[in-house]
């Protein structure tokens, strides 16, 4: 997936791009996100210049099938995520870590530390790895089939989605229940010497 800056005018040029699961698990992707990958990702890009400057924006689409982090099923889950990038021709700067000149070498493009913002050089400026942190980006944090799903029981492992259990009763009291109910004693006790 590469820009090529020589063909960027001031005009917005259309640009599309597909990523694989091979894609995603490449370069400096996360090979387990990659086997979550339903479909190829794809990434619909509006490229031009300013000035020096490169201007992109864009939005990135995935579908991924995941494990659902409260009852385990297996869902699909979409990602949708917008981007944008401005990046400055980096001229003869250096990046003082070693792994953005290293970035800046192999693909001509290092990002800042605002993660919308960078520097390219070179005419081929490539965004793989801009594209993957992007997709990566737009997962949650914590994988859900759906907001209100119910999870396994922690006693006895059943769906709650799709069973119940008596095991609710069972579970020990919390601290804060406890001194809730100590509350309520003294409570009844003031009452009673009223
Ligand atoms: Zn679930
Ligand atoms: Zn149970």
């Amino acid at each position: 997936m590469e820009l090529l800056v020589d063909r960027l005018t001031e005009d917005p040029s259309e640009l599309e791009f597909t990523g694989s699961a091979d894609w995603l698990a490449s370069c400096a992707g996360d090979p387990g996100l990659a086997a979550g990958l339903a479909a190829p990702a794809r990434f619909r890009l509006r490229a031009h210049r300013m000035g020096e400057d490169l201007y992109l924006e864009g939005v990135a689409e995935a579908d991924f099938d995941l494990g659902c982090g409260r009852c385990l099923e297996r869902y699909r889950q979409p990602v949708r995520e917008p981007f944008r990038l401005v990046l400055e021709p980096a001229g003869s700067r250096v990046p003082a870590d070693p792994e953005g000149a290293e970035a800046l070498a192999r693909d001509g493009l290092v990002l800042s530390e605002e993660f919308e913002a960078g520097w390219f050089r070179g005419s081929e400026v490539r965004l793989d790895r801009f594209l993957q942190e992007v997709i990566a980006a737009g997962l949650p944090q914590k994988p859900l089939c759906r907001e209100e799903c119910a999870g396994l029981c922690p006693s006895c492992g059943i769906d709650r989605n799709v069973e119940s259990c008596e095991c609710q009763e069972e579970q020990p009291h919390s601290p804060f229940a406890a001194l809730a109910g100590l509350r309520d004693r003294l409570a009844s006790k003031e009452g009673e010497s009223e």
